[in-house]
């Protein structure tokens, strides 16, 4: 009986992606046996994250860098350290944020629903220009004594300006920026791209296309910063006589260990930072066209073996001169002919068994998508024979007439 079997849970396909809420990724053998050799060891964990700190800033060509439990941690963590710096009395004051710099600076553009980390922390957003344009004045204006940071979301549907200009304004005002690059990875490249182009501190994703731990994410930038998130987030049941830490009190540069942080709940443990790394190397070296030519291959079935029935069109979406990394197959419906909703039908694909799940995000326009990403050798054929199998036989059940909700992304 398989894990799962015995806790009464039932595992399903995953045509979504890599999405928290369907379990994220699965990780490759070789995470995994990483993963299950660092369980059989102690490691003082500071001097662990000194190491995958080294290893992120080769791989990101930043200079440094640090495990954390997701890229919203990894945010929260980020915005934290950009507020307090090293100071121990500020760290141990968050989320009560008064007295320091606590504003962080974000394009109406970029508002998006995981700015909850950022706030978390105890930072409060100012919003510049409108849901769909700023102009440099706006960020300008809005910089002032009491910025701790400059927030930037990479969205490509939503001109805003551009990261090398948001570093510009910021930096001239000696404010840092930091960047949820969570999504941004495929291509690869992304990885040396944003820490290129200044950004001060950038959060990758460890948990979606680098296939590491679910609960993984790091940050990649300033070693002063990294510094100030390591000290959020470590363990601090320590004295200053003997803590790793200790030179910098002599040196004058700490009056003291903090205690625990408010990245103390975001912890991360050593199997996860162990797996994510090693995830990270792997993925790094890649072969990324034939993964693609496999995803591309999964996607042609699904459309070849839909082609038949009437009032379905499927079109293979790949446009990566546009920056679209994965590509996906989107299920056209024509459901006043099918007699069945998008949504029916996706409600109809989870209720199955084994319970398939394809992407909602079209289905305002009648339509559902396959995200290859994360379909094992055969969910190809389940999805289009369970698909082919309910548009056949979709029986007038009733189309709510209410209208739709118009939504574009
Ligand atoms: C997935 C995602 C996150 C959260 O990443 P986790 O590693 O799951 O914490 C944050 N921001 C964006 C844009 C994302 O897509």
């Amino acid at each position: 009986m398989s894990v799962y079997e015995s806790l009464g849970v039932m595992t399903i396909v995953n045509a979504v992606g890599p999405a928290t809420r369907l379990g994220g990724t699965l990780m490759e053998p070789e995470v995994l046996a990483a993963m299950a050799e660092a369980a059989g060891a102690f490691v003082k964990m500071d001097e662990l994250q000194e190491a995958a700190g080294r290893l992120i800033a080769r791989i990101t060509g930043a200079e440094s860098g640090y495990v954390t439990a997701g890229a919203a941690a990894a945010m929260a963590l980020a915005t934290a350290a950009c507020m307090t710096g090293t100071d121990p009395t500020k760290i141990n004051r968050l989320p009560d944020s008064r007295g320091m710099r606590n504003q962080v600076v974000i394009q109406r553009a970029h508002r998006y629903d995981y700015d909850h980390a950022i706030r978390s922390v105890g930072a409060t957003l100012v919003e510049v220009g409108f849901p769909d344009l700023t102009f440099a004045y706006d960020l300008e204006a809005a910089i002032t004594d009491e910025t701790a940071a400059v927030a930037y979301y990479p969205v490509r549907s939503r001109p805003a300006l551009s990261l090398r200009t948001v570093v510009n304004i910021a930096h001239r005002h000696g404010v840092p920026v930091i960047v949820d690059a969570a999504l941004e990875i495929p291509p690869a490249e992304n990885l040396r791209w944003y820490p290129e182009q200044g950004a001060d501190l950038v959060a990758f994703s460890g948990g979606k296309a680098i296939r590491g731990p679910q609960a993984s994410g790091f940050l990649c930038g300033r070693a002063d910063l990294i510094r100030a998130v390591a000290l959020h987030n470590l363990d601090m049941d320590v004295r200053p006589e003997t803590w790793t830490y200790r030179a910098m009190i002599d040196a004058g540069e700490l009056v003291g260990p903090p205690y625990h942080g408010i990245g103390r709940s975001m912890k991360v443990g050593k199997e996860e930072i162990v797996g994510l790394l090693v995830a990270l190397r792997r993925y790094v070296e890649r072969d990324h066209d034939a993964e693609r030519a496999g995803w591309l291959a999964k996607l042609a079935f699904v459309r070849d073996a839909l082609a038949g029935i009437d009032g379905v069109a499927v079109t293979v979406v790949d446009e990566p001169a546009t920056g679209m990394a994965v590509p996906y197959a989107l299920v056209q419906l024509d459901e006043r002919m099918l007699l069945i909703t998008a949504y029916q039908l996706l409600n109809r694909l989870q209720d199955s068994d084994p319970p398939i799940y394809l992407s909602e995000e079209p289905a305002w326009r009648g339509a559902v998508a396959v995200n290859p990403m994360t379909l094992r050798d055969g969910d190809e054929a389940l999805i289009a024979r369970r698909v082919a199998d309910i548009l056949r036989s979709a029986r007038p059940e009733r189309i709510p007439d209410a209208p739709r909700r118009h939504r574009e992304r």
